[in-house]
């Protein structure tokens, strides 16, 4: 074997180019990672990453639960675990999913190292070589890599400002079948979706169920962003509706903090039975020491309190990138989420967003290509703009810009036509 494996970049470099397995194939670095490097430098303004704003959780609130946990329970937060996790914070975390619906048993929550762990192990229990896994389009990168990794293939299916769209999910699995194909799963963020800021409305979130039981496949619920809305609350959790074919993702890290790495899984039991094996056999058991931090941070802290003041840094965010959006970038569209992270931009006709992406880092500017997003070289027309990080001042600046860019992108564009 000479190429493709770990990315062509490490080709010539890595002696041990021709040892890797082929399922390393698809772990190429994801065009969010290389972004980072450049887009940490303080003088850029990064709307790239998706990083949580920590600072504004008060300090004191996580160190009197670590204090405490040490005091009280030293010993068993430094010793390994439960495979599944402990029991108290389980039925602790059957609380947070309350506040959208879902009812379910602590004994159906496994545990995992942050939620994209659990992708890892979902993956791991259910996908073969060659098998299809539906996603959105766009879809969130770090889960595509998970599914790649395990030599599945992602089939897009597209979303309009409801969300996924159910008749063209109908025909997906049609064509897919048709064509003999195995699917085992729909991967879905449906409510304030990362890349696209979007949400499935409460009557496709039925329908949507509906076409998942009708042809035996498997619904991945991933809902990292659903407590932070900025209005109404969204629609219920998918998994409120169907506890038989829905596995659903929760985390701490957005509504917390991602360094805890603690997220879980809800699953039909005889699944969390497989799932437990499986999170034994990666880790031996979920960090202890974080789950009972957290587990105290719960019982003693006002956490609603603290989700309801992430929901107003992040809605203050959101509104200085809509209206800078608006101010510079008029020739130009993007979604309006309702909650979450991200918004979705579409570019005027004939820009593509991954060739520009050096001239922005010139600019001191980053965003992600929207070809990060899907796995078929879709999406060159859009990128991600994150505004959970940075301030409003500085959203309101690396929108400026970026506009700079775009309009100097689109003088070049016009002096092409005319020389045609
Ligand atoms: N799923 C989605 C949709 C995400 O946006 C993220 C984080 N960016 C994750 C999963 C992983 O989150 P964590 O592992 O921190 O729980």
């Amino acid at each position: 074997m000479t190429s493709g494996r770990l990315g062509s970049d490490t080709t010539n470099l890595d002696p041990w180019h021709d040892s890797y397995a082929a399922r390393t194939a698809g772990l190429s670095a994801s065009e969010v990672r290389a972004l980072f490097a450049v887009a940490s430098r303080p003088e850029v303004a990064s709307l790239a990453g998706g990083m949580p704003f920590v600072s504004a959780l008060p300090p004191e609130l996580v160190s009197g639960a670590i204090d405490r946990v040490m005091r009280e329970q030293g010993p068993v937060a430094l010793q390994y675990g439960s495979g599944q996790g402990v029991p108290k914070l389980r039925e602790q975390i059957l609380d947070v999913m309350a506040l959208e619906g879902i009812r379910a048993n602590a004994d159906d929550v496994v545990v995992t190292t942050g939620s994209q762990h659990a992708l890892e192990l979902i993956a791991k229990l259910f996908l073969d070589p060659g098998d299809v896994v539906l996603a959105e389009g766009p879809s969130y990168v770090t889960a595509l890599v998970v599914f790649k990794s395990f030599q599945a293939a992602i089939d897009h299916v597209p979303m309009d400002e409801h969300g996924l769209i159910p008749s063209a999910l109908r025909e997906h699995i049609a064509r897919l079948r048709a064509a003999g194909r195995r699917m085992k799963f729909l991967y879905t963020v449906p409510t304030f979706n990362n890349p696209a800021g979007l949400t499935l409305s409460a009557q496709r979130r039925v329908e949507v169920l509906e076409i998942a039981r009708e042809n035996g496949i498997l619904v991945i619920e991933d809902n990292p962003y659903g407590l932070l809305y900025f209005e109404d609350q969204p629609p219920q959790a998918m998994r409120s509706l169907d506890s038989d074919g829905v596995i659903y993702l929760g985390t701490f890290s957005k509504t917390l903090a991602p360094g805890f790495r603690v997220g879980w899984v809800l699953a039909p039991t005889a699944i969390k039975d497989k799932l437990v094996l499986a999170n034994e056999a990666a880790v031996l058991s979920p960090s202890n020491f974080s789950q009972l931090v957290i587990s105290e941070y719960l019982a003693s802290a006002d956490w609603r309190g603290q989700i309801d003041t992430f929901r107003g840094l992040y809605r203050e965010r959101r509104d200085a990138m809509l209206s800078a959006l608006e101010e510079y970038l008029p020739g130009c569209e993007w979604t309006v989420p309702a909650g979450g992270f991200y918004v979705w931009l579409t570019l005027p006709e004939g820009l593509d967003s991954r060739a520009m992406l050096p001239r922005a880092i010139e600019q001191l500017v980053a965003y992600t290509p929207g070809t990060a997003f899907y796995s078929d070289g879709d999406g060159a027309a859009n990128m991600r703009l994150s505004f959970c990080y940075p301030t409003p001042e500085f959203i309101r600046e690396g929108v400026r810009r970026l506009s700079i860019v775009v309009d100097a992108e689109l003088a070049l564009r016009d002096a092409h036509a005319n020389l045609a």
